[in-house]
Order: C-alpha cells, then sequence, then structure tokens
C-alpha cells in the first residue's frame, strides 16, 4: 500500500496547480491502494468519493499548495472515518462500571480483558474479571491465569458445577463487584470461530442481564475482507459501544479498522499490539489514518512547513514578482522564512522514508543564509531596491563590509536575478514559488 501512496504524492508533490485529471489519477491510487489493504470496496467507493469531490473544490484550487491540500484531505478524511478524536471509556455515575467484551473466538477477548484491567488498575481502578466464557475448557483458568498477571481479582464460577450458565455467571459477577466495592467490571464472554446464532443469543442475553456501560467489540486486525460481515453481525446481534482492534503488531495494514469503523460508525477505543498484558493503548484515528498511509509523521511535518510560510506574504511576493518590484530586500526576507524550515530538516532527518521532501531540504543550507544576509545588510537602501546599481565597486565594497568576496556577492546578485526572473514567469501563471526550494 505505502509505497504506492508514497510515489502518487510525490508526484503529486511536484506539481504546481492540480488539475481534474491530476486529481482522478490521484483518486484512483488512493482507492487501489485501500481495496489492498483490504478495506472493503463499499466504505472504499464512498471514502474516494469524498476524497475527490473536496480535492477539486475550492480549499484546494485556492490553494497554494494543492498537492499538499489533496495529502491533507485524505488524511482528515481518514481520521474522521476513524472517529475523530479518540473516544474514552464511559464510566458509570454509579459504579461499577460495567465492560462487557463480544467477538469472535481467539480475538483476543480474554487478553484483553487483564490488558484493560492492567491499564485502569494503574490508573487508580479496582477491576474485577468475570469469567462468563464457559465454552471452552480451559477458558476459565485462562481469564484467572490473566487476572494473577495483571494483579486483578477475578470472578469465576466454582468448579465441578457442570456447564454451567453464562448469563448467571455474569449476574452474580456483577453482585460480586458491588459487594466487594470494585469500581469497574470486565466481563470476558464466549466466542466462535464464526458467527453463530447460539453464540450471538448468548451474548445479547448476557447484555439484556447486567446492562452493560460499555460494550467492546474486539476484533483482530488481520480479519482482512471478514471485517465487515462480523462487524455487521455483532452489531445487529448484540451491538456495541465501541471497538478494540487487536494483532496490530502483525503487519495488518489497518484496512479492518477502516472498514469496521466506517460500517459501524462506532468508534475504536483500543488498540493491541501484542501478547504481553502492557501491548496495549488507547486508540489515536490520527495514528491508525497515518498508518494506512504510511506517511509516518510526514503530514505533521507537511503542516508545520505550511504555517512557516504565511500565504498572505506569499501573495504579496508573487505580485511583487509580477510588477517587477522585487527587491533585495525581498529575497532576504524570503531566505529568513526558509529559516524556520531548519528545524524541520533536523525532525526530517530522523524520520525514515520522509524521502523526497528531505531531499530538499538537505539541499538547502543553513550557512548560506547568514551569508546572503551578511552581504545584503552591507548594501544601501538604494542597492537593495535597485540592484542594477551594483557595478564593480560597490560590489567590492559589500564584500569587504560583510566579509565576503566579490565572486560571493556576485553569485549572490546572480541567483537573485534568475529568482526574480522565474519568480516572474511562474507569478504570471499566477503561483510564486520558492527560490532554493523547488516546488513542493
Ligand atoms: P479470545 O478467544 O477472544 O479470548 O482470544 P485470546 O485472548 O485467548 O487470544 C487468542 C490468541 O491471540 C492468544 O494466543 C493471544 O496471546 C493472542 N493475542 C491476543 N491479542 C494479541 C495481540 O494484540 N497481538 C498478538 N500478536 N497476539 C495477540
Ligand atoms: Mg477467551
Amino acid at each position: 500500500l505505502s509505497d504506492r501512496l508514497a510515489e502518487t504524492f510525490k508526484n503529486l508533490r511536484t506539481k504546481g496547480k492540480l488539475s481534474a485529471a491530476d486529481v482522478d489519477g490521484t483518486v484512483r491510487e488512493i482507492r487501489r491502494a485501500l481495496l489492498d489493504a483490504d478495506v472493503a470496496l463499499d466504505v472504499v467507493k464512498d471514502f474516494t468519493g469524498k476524497v475527490r469531490e473536496r480535492a477539486l473544490g475550492d480549499e484546494v484550487s485556492k490553494a497554494l499548495n494543492p498537492a499538499q491540500q489533496v495529502v491533507r484531505i485524505v488524511n482528515e478524511e481518514l481520521v474522521e472515518i476513524l472517529g475523530g478524536q479518540q473516544r474514552r471509556l464511559e464510566f458509570a455515575k454509579k459504579p461499577p462500571t460495567i465492560i462487557m467484551l463480544a467477538g469472535l473466538q481467539g480475538a483476543g477477548k480474554t487478553t484483553l480483558a487483564g490488558k484493560l484491567a492492567k491499564w485502569l488498575a494503574k490508573d487508580g481502578h479496582t477491576p474485577v474479571l468475570v469469567a462468563a466464557d464457559l465454552q471452552r475448557p480451559n477458558a476459565v483458568t485462562q481469564l484467572q491465569v490473566v487476572g494473577q498477571q495483571a494483579g486483578v481479582a477475578v470472578f469465576a464460577p466454582e468448579p465441578g458445577n457442570g456447564v454451567g450458565n453464562p448469563v448467571q455467571v455474569a449476574r452474580d459477577g456483577v453482585k460480586f463487584a458491588q459487594q466487594k466495592m470494585h469500581d469497574v467490571v470486565i466481563v470476558d464472554t464466549a466466542g466462535r470461530l464464526g458467527v453463530d446464532a447460539d453464540m450471538m443469543k448468548q451474548a445479547s442475553d448476557i447484555r439484556a442481564a447486567i446492562g452493560p456501560d460499555e460494550v467492546l467489540f474486539v476484533i483482530d486486525a488481520m480479519i482482512g475482507q471478514d471485517a465487515v460481515a462480523t462487524a455487521r453481525a455483532f452489531q445487529d446481534g448484540v451491538d456495541f459501544t465501541g471497538v478494540v482492534l487487536t494483532k496490530l503488531d502483525g503487519d495488518a495494514r489497518g484496512g479492518a479498522a477502516l472498514s469496521v469503523a466506517s460500517i459501524t460508525g462506532r468508534p475504536i477505543m483500543f488498540a493491541s499490539t501484542g501478547e504481553g498484558l502492557d501491548d496495549f493503548e488507547p486508540f489515536h484515528p490520527d495514528r491508525m489514518a497515518s498508518r494506512i498511509l504510511d506517511l509516518g509523521d510526514i503530514l505533521t511535518l507537511i503542516e508545520q512547513a505550511q504555517g512557516a510560510f504565511d500565504e498572505d506574504e506569499a501573495r504579496k511576493m508573487a505580485e511583487k514578482f509580477s510588477t517587477d518590484t522585487f527587491t533585495l530586500d525581498d529575497f532576504l526576507g524570503q531566505m529568513q522564512q526558509l529559516r524556520n524550515m531548519g528545524s524541520i530538516k533536523k525532525m526530517m532527518s530522523m524520520l525514515p522514508g520522509a524521502g523526497a521532501m528531505k531531499q530538499q531540504l538537505e539541499n538547502f543550507d543553513e550557512r548560506e543564509i547568514v551569508r546572503t544576509e551578511a552581504i545584503i545588510q552591507s548594501m544601501t537602501k538604494a542597492e537593495r531596491t535597485t540592484p542594477k546599481l551594483l557595478n564593480g565597486s560597490r560590489r567590492l565594497r559589500i564584500a569587504r563590509g560583510a566579509g565576503s568576496t566579490v565572486t560571493e556577492v556576485n553569485q549572490l546578485v546572480q541567483r537573485f536575478e534568475q529568482a526574480a526572473k522565474m519568480m516572474k514567469t511562474v507569478a504570471k501563471g499566477g503561483m510564486p514559488n520558492i527560490p532554493g526550494m523547488g516546488p513542493m
């Protein structure tokens, strides 16, 4: 997924204005990439439709940097589908807060029960785990082991009571929590390898019996295209208030995340990233969006780069170019703006695969700004506004004043003239550019 998208965005980045064909090409690539990542077809269609509409709209065509705007839109739409803001657990006004786990066998419910409990305990809560999975012979023992590892209490049916009734166990578990002053109850339930009516009924009966504050649907991120059918079945059969994605440590690209969140409209609340009890964290929609796009933190960096260039300032520049009033002072101003990017360059060097943009920044030498600054500041006001005045003796004087050489002064003037000329051409087409940076 990532390579292809990165390539697409790179191609976009080298363009100035975007045509409808550019947008369509990009949208086609995004569509293919999402399908590759096992995102459901309906979801992909919906998503690319929205991106296309926005990419062709005003916010992009009027922007200084349309390609970046498209990247931003893709990211924004992904974050939106993935739940926008991160959602926290709802705690009951009157404890205990009841959290029920549901999902297929092997999804990671029992493991999650331990993770969640440990995480809550660290936060000062006193959770108890309830073993309402009586389907598999060792399910209860497994939960007891997990509880011990997490250092929390476990409520389990007495052994030797036959098959037992999971609904009754769940109910008793909640009662136990009330008596023992546990403020959170986490109810582990049974799953089957595939969705089946009995399992769904059992889960829905448990839900009805204990009235949980949260029902978390636990789903393996590696499930691929089956994510949609499974999520729908659980939504219809039990319904849930949030989703937990497990096994994100695998190489699943997160297509399931996008499908489930989009199809069910329920927020993804937690991410499970390993077998250990600490491999667990609240879900961050923005991070998952980046993972899906595999842009790393490049989006943040682009935003910062955008911030470093004031758009109004750039428009004023464009006007100066087209009316031929661009001066060495303006040139210096531009160079100084570029300096704001210095810290970004540092960050970029720490990011793997930030590719094209990093290369452009590498080519940019901060010391050069300092030298340029010194030279321009050695010029008189008249020389700065009318560079044509700069004859040989003036250049020699300036070089001395700046502690540099005439060659360096000549180079600077030449670069300035090139920039002014190039800018003038570009400005006629509407969009200014930044010398030394190339189009981004
Ligand atoms: P349950 O049937 O839904 O209760 O699933 P379990 O909690 O028993 O987990 C099934 C298997 O998946 C176990 O071997 C777990 O160690 C493993 N597992 C659970 N969560 C994760 C995870 O986030 N990453 C990885 N790699 N394995 C996990
Ligand atoms: Mg289990």
